[in-house]
């Protein structure tokens, strides 16, 4: 969850055609930060989703105006109005001594974190570039020279690790990114996500053609590759 104060988010805005072209080989890879860190309570305007099933809907967006939120290592266990707030901490934080207490002022919310459902994390340097093209000629002309840069993992450590805490700052807790084509760049996407605590699934690029001759891998390579990939990652996770 994230505390806004005006509730803008940064865009990105890629074509659906291309997103078809090659967004294969996508897994879930990374699992935020859910077991360590301090137990809180926050307290003011809360905003959140319930089940609704007296009107048959999945989900209704509830103002908890005078509500609370408790986190128990990183773990939301209870959100309600203030007034069950005692016995709700009696319930999951009776066994806390350090519980860090916020109140929100009357300008602030306490929303759900963004869920980003496309995002390409080697176009970051390129966000807002290019409208002047349809894209095939976009694609020629800034993308594949942008995404050749990522054989360079330090380049890729500075890109990643940026469009993690930018994406995260921006309220963004949950991201489902397309990585590079080179095995190595992705894994330090991966990284850059456990290191900063974002949910997200993460998915090397698999390019096979309608690309330049030193940007695509044989269909035996790329799925040798994503395979090896997958591996790394559970690995990561594992450790
Ligand atoms: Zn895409």
């Amino acid at each position: 969850m994230k505390t806004l104060n005006n509730g803008k988010k940064s865009g990105y805005s890629y074509t659906r055609s291309w997103m078809q072209m090659h967004c294969f080989g996508l897994i879930p890879s990374s699992v935020a930060k859910m077991s360590s860190g301090q137990s809180k309570i926050f307290l003011g305007n809360i905003f959140h989703c319930q089940n609704d099933p007296a009107k048959k809907q999945l989900y209704r967006i509830s103002n908890e105006q005078g509500g609370f939120v408790i986190v128990k290592r990183s773990k939301i266990m209870a959100i309600g109005r203030k007034e069950d707030l005692e016995q709700a901490r009696a319930q999951h934080l009776a066994d806390e001594q350090d519980v860090m207490v916020t109140v929100l002022s009357d300008r602030q919310l306490l929303i759900p974190g963004f869920v980003d459902t496309h995002i390409h994390a080697p176009q970051y340097p390129n966000c807002g570039l290019g409208y002047d093209k349809p894209l095939l000629e976009w694609l020629q002309a800034y993308t594949y020279k942008l995404e050749r840069k990522y054989r360079d993992l330090e380049y890729s450590r500075k890109v990643f690790n940026a469009v993690v805490r930018r994406t995260l700052n921006h309220g963004t807790t949950t991201a489902c990114y397309f990585a590079s084509l080179f095995q190595d760049a992705s894994l330090i996407l991966v990284d850059a996500v456990l290191k900063y605590g974002q949910r997200a699934f993460i998915g090397k690029i698999n390019m096979t053609t309608l690309a330049p001759d030193d940007y695509v891998e044989t269909p035996e390579e790329t799925i040798k590759l994503t395979r090896k990939f997958i591996e790394s990652v559970r690995s990561k996770i594992a450790n």
